[in-house]
């Protein structure tokens, strides 16, 4: 078994709309980024190829690469997956803590699982969602922007 550990935030954009584990979520701004800045996911490929020791989303798809501008980062974590799995491993389980003001995740926590466990090729009951605020304390608190840790584990397939 091998654990590995994700971390990521973004600015919120008014312009975009907000995508988070693959689930867009209605009435909320969006977040800025090269992608379409699904900070969840990001979070979740950061864990998996940390527990595989592969690199990191920015080695993998690079803000750079024009390739990456706009792309759906569920597709990202399609790759990734295959990745993993290409170097010997399946999902264990995932954990993920998204930490904003706004929005309110649980009426999307379910909906987010159910993608998330599709796109990794696991049971719903392998994935937790666990939304919080950050009692108004520092950026993310003032509803500058949304971040997420993540915790993966791998097991040998
Ligand atoms: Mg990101």
């Amino acid at each position: 078994m091998r654990i590995g550990f994700g971390y990521d935030s973004h600015r919120f954009d008014e312009t975009r709309p907000l995508m988070l584990g693959g689930v867009e979520i209605p009435d909320s701004p969006g977040l800025k980024g090269h992608s379409d800045a699904d900070v969840l996911i990001h979070a979740v490929i950061d864990a998996l190829l940390g527990a595989a020791a592969i690199g990191d989303i920015g080695s993998h798809f690079p803000d750079t690469d024009p390739r990456w501008k706009g792309a759906d980062s569920a597709e990202l974590l399609a790759i990734v997956v295959a990745e993993v799995r290409a170097a010997g491993y399946r999902v264990g389980n995932i954990d993920a803590t998204v930490i904003c003001e706004r929005p309110r995740l649980r009426p999307y926590v379910d909906a987010i699982r159910t993608r998330l466990a599709s796109l990794l090729g696991v049971d719903i009951g392998a994935v937790s969602v666990k939304g919080k605020t950050n009692e108004r304390m520092d950026d993310v608190g003032a509803g500058v922007g949304i971040e997420v840790h993540c915790a993966a584990l791998l097991e040998k397939a």
